[in-house]
């Protein structure tokens, strides 16, 4: 009888370690995965550090200098440019796009810009 006993110990005993090794290549594995999306994630995050610099200055100032003046109000577009998708260089800042959207001037249709891309972000205060 004790012979028995044993013997279902020992086999539990090594069916549970079996198990538990299983279970530990399992989260050394999982680890892994998650150690390379780190380091992909790292990897993104390296290639567009001049972008999302750029981005978190636009979002903690709120507003941004495009360097390139309104066609209707002849002042300099802060915030957001629209662009004429049509003529080769016609912009409005926020407010004559408002007015003509209301009186219609100009029909052609327009990009909504927020960011410039051959611009570079000016401190908006030394504008003003
Ligand atoms: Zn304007
Ligand atoms: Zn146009």
């Amino acid at each position: 009888m004790k012979k028995i006993e044993e013997n279902l110990i020992d086999k539990l005993t090594q069916e549970y370690e079996k198990k538990n090794k299983e279970y530990f290549n399992e989260l050394k594995k999982k680890e892994k995965e998650i150690e390379n999306t780190h380091q992909k994630i790292k990897k993104v995050l390296e290639e567009n550090k001049e972008e999302i610099k750029e981005f978190e200055t636009i979002l903690s100032s709120n507003v941004y200098c495009h360097g390139i003046k309104c066609n209707e109000c002849g002042n300099e577009i802060i915030g957001i440019r629209y662009k004429c998708s049509k003529c080769e260089e016609y912009n409005l800042c926020e407010k004559c796009e408002l007015k003509n959207f209301i009186n219609k001037k100009h029909l052609d249709l327009f990009y909504k810009i927020r960011k410039s891309k051959t611009k570079n972000i000016i401190n908006c205060n030394d504008i003003k």
